[in-house]
């Protein structure tokens, strides 16, 4: 398996605050990767950290075998995307435009076209709303388009934080069915997760990630299994 991304040793403060306390962790290509963790675990300042948007403080990032770019836009050139936290789509571009957008730094139109239409026969419901704003989607729509938007850079490996957050139970599956798909044909995936059940149920392997450290790792089913993430992130009550 070739090593797709390598994390040694990573940590971020805002401040005084130490967010990640040196995290170490590996995605190998065609994986898709879970980090799950409770609210404030630093699972957002750790994707961050890797697109670059904030600065880190200490650690290796190493990508395809060499150094991570230290700008935001050569990571995109590199073939990492970020699907942030909250979606952030432009309310005020249609569908279209928002995909478009996802293209920005390719200049093959046939080959955007192409991807787009591919998009549309993932997310049917895009295509039907292409021409409508960003705005006036859906939740799930909206974190559909924010996907499709992200697999326009035609990444090598694509970090979600928190697709599922706000989702209706339905479209919880849809979007983790859409994960599995963008999976098997050739993305590999680094998702960030509050709900723990579904994230270690579509990944290879998982991280438990606790107040900035990496408390535990597995096969996502072994973490699943396992009586403390029971406990503590799958609500189940252990006598
Ligand atoms: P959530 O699921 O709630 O988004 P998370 O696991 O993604 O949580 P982070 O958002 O990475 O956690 O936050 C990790 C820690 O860093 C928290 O203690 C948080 O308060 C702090 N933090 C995050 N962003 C900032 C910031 N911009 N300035 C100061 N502290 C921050």
């Amino acid at each position: 398996m070739n090593k797709l991304l390598e994390i040694k040793d990573l940590h971020v403060s805002y401040g005084g605050i130490q967010a990640l306390k040196g995290i170490s962790l590996e995605v190998d290509e065609g994986e898709i990767i879970s980090i799950i963790g409770a609210n404030g675990a630093g699972k957002s300042t750790m994707l961050n950290a890797l697109s670059r948007q904030i600065k880190i403080e200490k650690g290796e990032i190493l990508f395809n075998g060499a150094a991570l770019p230290s700008q935001a836009h050569q990571v995109v050139q590199a073939g990492i995307v970020q699907v942030p936290e909250g979606r952030q789509i432009f309310a005020n571009l249609t569908v279209r435009g928002n995909l478009e957008i996802g293209a920005y730094l390719r200049k093959d139109k046939e080959g955007i076209e192409k991807d787009i239409a591919y998009i549309f026969s993932v997310f049917p419901r895009l295509q039907e709303r292409q021409s409508q704003y960003g705005g006036s989607l859906s939740g799930g729509e909206q974190q559909m388009l924010a996907i499709g938007r992200g697999l326009l850079s035609k990444p090598k490996l694509m970090l979600l934080d928190e697709p599922s957050l706000g989702l209706a139970p339905m479209l919880v599956e849809e979007i983790f069915n859409v994960i599995k798909k963008i999976n098997d044909e050739g993305t590999t995936i680094l998702l960030v997760e509050q709900n723990a059940q579904k994230a270690l149920t579509v990944a290879h392997r998982g991280y438990v990630l606790e107040t900035g450290k990496i408390i535990k790792t597995g096969h996502g089913l072994q973490l699943l299994n396992d009586p403390k993430v029971q406990e503590a992130y799958l609500g189940v009550k252990i006598e």
